[in-house]
């Protein structure tokens, strides 16, 4: 390949202040030792990435953000072996190193090898990216929004070299983590009751897992009504909207359901919205999992609601140790066993990223694919 040890120039989305996205020139320097360089195919715009443009997450001006990609290896750093040039690969934001406490563990997929995601810089503590002479950092060991992007080898997975790559991106991020948050941290039992407040495309993919995992009742429950024909159409069985009762939304689902939901799932992020979901909970066995992202707040939730046995968990990446998870996701979908079809409602090409963050904010927009 020609563009092999050289740096490469392409277009990417860069932040450089909250609130702003704009497409520069940047310079893509080769990887280095135990890194990879990716020619990105496609990506979306996941929750958390909105989160960053925010500046709500913690981040590093400039940088370029995006986690949820596919693309295709273009060239790799010495001691690279688990990908080579060409193979399709997923982008992933929780890495697995295969060697640390937390992926040795059979439990928990939190492995520890983040650094990156840290100092928004690779191991060595430099940026690959610079435009206009300054270096870009990186994000989320990631930088989706860049036609080449530079990853840590145990931040990439080689995928089915037959896998659309312009729809298996969203198990990079989005669908396995709300799937995964069913199946994997919930553990969702068959005949169960479920409630998934927050309908955008996580909280449709935990609605999928309930499904998959036989539950009887799946209550979907968000303000914007837009979003209520889609969570039907993947499983749930009834939709509801806070804004239409007097009463708390826990009280409502206590009226629904008599004893409360089995399951309960925050897929938005909001302190409060994680009460109202562990309140919404059975009080003897109940489980609530927060999925969504709470970051920088603290919860304030009432100890009596475990006095009776209620759990609430966290989950990240839907439990899925990064790399085994995202290959046997795309297999799953390969073999026809998940749907990722009905979450993509947009296709864009990548110079229409702010288009495309402008439609997230619609109820009609789940994903919206960027083609690169
Ligand atoms: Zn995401
Ligand atoms: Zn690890």
């Amino acid at each position: 390949m020609d563009t092999l040890g050289k740096t490469i120039t392409c277009l990417a989305a860069i932040a450089w202040k909250k609130n702003s996205l704009s497409l520069e020139k940047v310079e893509v320097e080769p990887p280095k030792a135990g890194e990879v360089r990716i020619k990105m195919i496609s990506t979306g715009i996941c929750g958390s990435d909105d989160h960053t443009i925010k500046g709500i997450i913690l981040v590093k001006y400039p940088f370029i953000p995006g986690h949820e990609g596919a693309g295709i290896v273009e060239s790799i750093g010495e001691g690279v072996s688990s990908v080579k040039p060409g193979d399709k690969v997923l982008t992933l934001a929780v890495p697995q190193c295969r060697e640390c406490s937390a992926c040795l563990h059979p439990k928990g997929n939190f492995c520890e090898k983040q650094e990156l995601g840290e100092t928004h810089l690779m191991s060595d503590g430099t940026s690959r990216f610079t435009c206009k002479g300054k270096p870009v950092y990186h994000f989320g060991n990631t930088s989706t929004f860049s036609e080449y992007t530079v990853m840590n080898e145990i931040s990439v997975t080689k995928i089915d070299a037959a896998a659309p790559l312009e729809k298996v991106f969203l198990v990079s991020c989005g669908f396995s983590t709300g799937y995964g948050g069913a199946i994997n941290t919930a553990k969702v039992t068959p005949g169960s009751t479920c409630a998934v407040f927050g309908l955008g495309g996580v909280g449709l993919s935990v609605i999928m897992g309930c499904k998959a995992a036989g539950a009887a009742r799946i209550i979907a429950v968000d303000v914007n009504k837009d979003k209520f024909e889609k969570a039907k159409e993947v499983g749930a069985t009834e939709c509801i909207n806070p804004q239409d009762y007097e009463k708390p939304i826990q009280e409502v689902l206590f009226d629904l359901t008599g004893d409360g939901v089995d399951f309960s799932f925050e897929v938005i992020g909001n302190p409060e919205t994680v009460a109202a979901a562990l309140a919404s909970c059975h009080e003897s066995h109940g489980v609530c999992v927060i999925i969504g992202l709470v970051v920088g707040v603290q919860l304030n939730i009432s100890g009596h609601l475990f006095f009776s046995g209620r759990t609430l968990k966290g989950s990240v990446y839907g439990g899925w140790k990064g790399r085994d998870g995202a290959s046997k996701l795309v297999s799953d979908y390969m073999a026809k066993k998940i749907n990722l079809d009905a979450l993509i409602t947009h296709t864009l090409n990548f110079d229409k990223i702010n288009e495309a963050v402008e439609l997230m904010k619609t109820g009609k927009c789940v994903r919206c694919v960027l083609l690169l």
